[in-house]
């Protein structure tokens, strides 16, 4: 399995449910995908998450953390080695926003910044802050990131959304 994330965990438990015998390879130094590293811990509480990994783990799944496919490993090394593989590598390198202005000083983009905050623990990012929002904040779409927002500034949050 190619990323330690919902689709790779769940692959990877039914996988050895059915006596199979499965190994999760991830860039990142923990288990749990954007679900840990994207969504806010009030979102999904971590402890509910960092449960289920060490479940999964519990298991008999191998996880080897900080191995990134397509540059610490490819597919042709490890092709002798398994009988099947699954990329599930996330959707998370979307085109950047072609949106006039989205280079401007002061434009953030969501998920990066909602990873920057909370990959770490957000006691951690509150120490060492790395986005001056201000008080007032304008957030095209992401119920998350204007909830952030909220949260770390007390400012005024406003939301452009499509739907009602
Ligand atoms: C702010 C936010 C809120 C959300 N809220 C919800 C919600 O309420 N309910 C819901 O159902 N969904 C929600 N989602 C969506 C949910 O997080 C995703 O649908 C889900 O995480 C997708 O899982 P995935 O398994 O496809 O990949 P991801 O969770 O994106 O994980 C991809 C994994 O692959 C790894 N990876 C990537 N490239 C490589 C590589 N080259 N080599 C090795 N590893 C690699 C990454 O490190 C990561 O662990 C939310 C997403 C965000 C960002």
């Amino acid at each position: 399995m190619f990323g330690g994330d919902p689709t790779g965990l769940a692959a990877a438990e039914l996988l050895t449910r059915f006596g199979r015998s499965a190994t999760i390879y991830d860039e990142l130094p923990n288990l749990g995908g954007t679900a840990r590293f994207g969504i806010p811990d009030y979102h999904l509480p971590k402890d509910v998450l960092r449960y289920e990994a060490a479940r999964i783990e519990g298991m008999g799944v191998e996880a080897i953390s900080r191995t990134k496919f397509g540059r610490d490993v490819r597919l042709d090394d490890l092709r002798a080695d398994y009988d099947a593989m699954l990329i599930a590598t996330g959707a998370k390198d979307v085109p950047k926003s072609d949106t006039p202005g989205s280079d401007l000083k002061g434009v953030y983009d969501g998920y990066k910044s909602l990873e920057d905050v909370f990959i770490d623990g957000v006691d951690k990012y509150l120490n060492h802050p790395k986005y001056e929002l201000g008080k007032r904040i304008l957030v095209t779409r992401g119920g998350d990131c204007a909830r952030t927002a909220l949260r770390m500034t007390r400012g005024e949050v406003t939301m452009v959304y499509r739907k009602t």
